[in-house]
């Protein structure tokens, strides 16, 4: 019963693989091989993993990559002059920046410095607006990724009271935005909210993007809803380390008809949207194509 409930995201990520295999083939058959850049800064030992994971799982697909791997004391200037290369060079078609960037670097002139139809993250000004305004554009790679796997829970998102809890510009806002933009009324739920608990018993949807362990328990959850934990966090259990959500899963899996566990829910599914907004960038490169 509990693990029917469980919203598989590695299976869901694995499916929106398969396709953009698919969608790459169908490029190149063509004559478009699209190709992700991905520029790291420095030495920060969890971002060599995660550009690791990101090069990998292109190869897979079939997406070229390229890497650039630049020193901790690269000067912004030098960063913005290697991004306004890919930003002309027609063989590339996503620019990812790994953040976070030395203190040195202002991450947010680099965002705007990436060209809006290369900027698979959906970080870009250009991007941000375009998804309030319901235009075709890139969007973030992770809540664009939530609304994937509550879509294949839920089908039709319409009328769906849904409470997001975090307002980031990473996962938070956009999230919004998405639901919106899927019919729902979207109630955003962050540190200066009164009564958290109380706004999210009302909803049908909860996507919780807050950083904190646990912090959702049995009492903010109406009994059928659908729970999204996007939250990664790293605590001390018993003695040893654990990966953990914004969630208290074990409490609140008797109350939901389903949720995603953490690792192995939300996580997949950003990687596998990368690789997606990659295809969705070379197409919006080459409109005449096809
Ligand atoms: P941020 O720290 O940027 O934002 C956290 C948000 O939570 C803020 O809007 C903050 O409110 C809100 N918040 C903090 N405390 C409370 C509280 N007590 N009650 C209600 N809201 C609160 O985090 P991110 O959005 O970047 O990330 C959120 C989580 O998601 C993290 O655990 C992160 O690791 C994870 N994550 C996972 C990804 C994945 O691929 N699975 C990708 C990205 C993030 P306020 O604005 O008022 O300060």
């Amino acid at each position: 019963m509990s693990e029917a409930k469980k919203i598989d995201g590695k299976l869901a990520a694995a499916r929106v693989l398969e396709k953009v295999r698919h969608d790459v083939a169908e490029l190149k058959a063509e004559g478009l091989a699209p190709c992700l850049a991905v520029v790291l800064v420095g030495d920060d030992p969890a971002s060599h993993v995660y550009v690791r994971n990101k090069v990998q799982r292109a190869e897979e697909v079939g997406i070229r990559s390229i890497e650039h791997r630049l020193p901790a004391d690269t000067e912004q200037v030098t960063l913005l002059a290697l991004i306004e290369r890919m930003n002309a060079d027609p063989a590339i078609n996503g620019i990812l920046v790994q953040m976070p960037l030395p203190p040195q670097i202002d991450e947010a002139s680099v965002i705007q410095a990436i060209r809006p139809d290369k900027d698979v993250d959906g970080f870009h000004k250009e991007n941000v607006g375009g998804l309030v305004l319901g235009q075709n554009v890139l969007t973030p790679c992770t809540p664009t990724g939530c609304l994937y796997l509550l879509e294949q829970a839920l089908g039709d998102l319409s009328g769906k009271h849904a409470v997001v809890i975090g307002r980031s510009n990473i996962v938070g806002k956009p999230m919004a935005s998405l639901l919106l933009q899927a019919h729902c009324s979207v109630t955003l739920v962050h540190s200066r909210s009164k009564d958290a608990a109380a706004l999210c018993r009302q909803a049908d949807i909860v996507v919780a993007a807050v950083g904190r362990p646990r912090m959702v328990g049995a009492d903010w959850i109406k009994p059928g809803a659908v729970v999204i934990d996007v939250g990664i966090n790293r605590i001390e259990e018993n003695g040893r380390a654990r990966l953990v959500g914004d969630v208290d899963y074990d409490a609140v899996l008797p109350q939901v008809s389903a949720i995603t566990p953490v690792p192995g829910g939300v996580g997949p599914m950003t990687i596998a949207f990368l690789m997606r907004n990659t295809v969705l960038a070379t197409r919006l490169q080459n409109p005449l194509a096809a």
